[in-house]
């Protein structure tokens, strides 16, 4: 971020911002910008620790970004914007397929229930019920047929997909930057 802006930033490079997500300087907010996310250094008010900030992970990135619509919206209207809180339910991983550890303070659960725990919670936080069925679709025939490797393709060729839907003509070439197409 210090790279493209010169917005304040901490040591890290990342954004300064109060609870509300208002990027601020030591004295004070910066008019009309606000941050979120792995980009920005925002204070953890549910630690009780003075000068901790949430980890970059999505489940801040989450929560932080819904609430940053709702505090641009509040100030838009004049309305009192809302400090970030939030109180980790606790952390989930997988280890491999089928494997996973789940630890909430003392609670810590392991193995294939902490797997499906953590493939539930990534059901729940996926954005739209589109994409919610999209992944779980996905996951499902992955199970029944093994994973999809068809996509490797576009990572082999990334610009095919580009070319080919561009509506160009058979033995035509892409434009190339500041030129004309080829026939
Ligand atoms: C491999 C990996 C695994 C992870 N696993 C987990 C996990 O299991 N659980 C978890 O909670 N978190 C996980 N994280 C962390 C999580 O992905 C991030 O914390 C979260 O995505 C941060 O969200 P964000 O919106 O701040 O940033 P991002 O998700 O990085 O989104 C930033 C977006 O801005 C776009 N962008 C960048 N520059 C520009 C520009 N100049 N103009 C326009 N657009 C731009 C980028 O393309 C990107 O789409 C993982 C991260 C990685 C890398």
């Amino acid at each position: 971020m210090h790279n493209h802006s010169d917005l304040p930033v901490d040591e890290r490079g990342l954004l300064i911002v109060r609870a509300d997500l208002r990027v601020t300087t030591d004295t004070e907010v910066v008019p009309e910008v606000w941050a979120a996310g792995d980009d920005a250094s925002v204070p953890d008010l549910a630690a009780g620790r003075p000068g901790a900030h949430t980890v970059p992970d999505a489940q801040h990135a989450v929560r932080q970004g819904r609430l940053l619509a709702k505090n641009i919206l509040a100030a838009l209207r004049g309305r009192p914007t809302e400090d970030y809180v939030h109180r980790s339910l606790g952390v989930v991983a997988t280890l491999g397929l089928g494997r996973g550890i789940f630890q909430h303070r003392g609670l810590v659960i392991k193995g294939f229930p902490a797997w499906l725990m953590r493939r539930g919670y990534h059901v729940l936080a996926i954005p739209s019920r589109e994409r919610k069925t999209r992944v779980f679709a996905v996951w499902v025939t992955a199970l029944l047929y093994g994973r999809d490797i068809v996509s490797l393709a576009s990572v082999q060729h990334p610009r095919e997909a580009f070319v080919s839907r561009g509506g160009l003509r058979r033995g035509e070439e892409p434009a190339q930057p500041g030129g004309r197409r080829k026939a």
